[in-house]
């Protein structure tokens, strides 16, 4: 079921409420004085299908269900590679 925000006219601020979506009341009553309250209309709270955020939240949904499969073995020694050509580099301290 759906959320629906409704606004007590009476300056009690917001509420929510959750009805079915083939019932929905146009006023409820407030919570705090009883009074109506009127249904405010406002932007579904939908995610954006093709932004950053989304993309990231179904890639880690998917990780769930569907988990990379590990090609090699962790921890194997790496080639190392020289980044630097300087001689004097090679006096240097190893770790
Ligand atoms: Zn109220």
């Amino acid at each position: 079921m759906p959320t629906y925000v409704y606004r007590c006219d009476d300056a009690c601020g917001d509420f929510t409420q959750r009805h079915p979506m083939a019932d929905i009341p146009d006023a409820a009553s407030c919570p705090e004085c009883g009074h109506d309250a009127r249904r405010v209309i406002g932007s579904p709270a939908l995610g954006v299908g093709d932004s950053p955020a989304m993309r990231l939240h179904d890639a880690t949904r998917s990780t769930a269900d569907s988990p990379t499969v590990v090609t090699s073995v962790p921890g194997q020694r790496r080639k190392i590679t020289r980044v630097s050509s300087n001689p004097l580099h090679r006096k240097l301290p190893r770790p």
